[in-house]
């Protein structure tokens, strides 16, 4: 499913509640990294190898909650305007000139140290 759709139909889910009025971007700031948190929850207190074991069982937590961000995220990028495609696809580009493959492959210093 395109970005667009997917927008279409969180929007479509958020007016027949009407919860724009909700909405502020402040408000999608928060909840986005709310979620985000909730990705990390999934996660505390557990080892690498804890996480790599039960990783099979976590994707059933996690997939939600990754969800859950994507909602945000483009619920947040719709009402403030941002084409998520070409935002992704500009950061993208911006990183590829940041990290050039000929000096940060293997390494996971940040572009400023290579
Ligand atoms: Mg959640």
């Amino acid at each position: 499913m395109e970005l667009q759709e997917l927008t279409r139909q969180i929007r479509e889910f958020r007016d027949e509640r009407d919860w724009k009025q909700y909405h502020h971007p402040k408000d999608l700031a928060m909840a986005l990294s709310i979620e985000a948190a909730e990705v990390l929850e999934i996660f505390r207190f557990k080892s690498p190898t804890q996480i790599d074991a039960e990783l099979p069982t976590l994707k059933a937590r996690l997939g939600p909650e990754l969800a859950d961000c994507l909602f945000f995220i483009l619920l947040m990028a719709h009402d403030c305007g941002i084409d998520m495609k070409s935002a992704l696809e500009s950061k993208m580009q911006e990183n590829a000139r940041k990290y050039p493959v000929e000096l940060c492959r293997g390494k996971n210093l940040k572009y400023t140290e290579l």
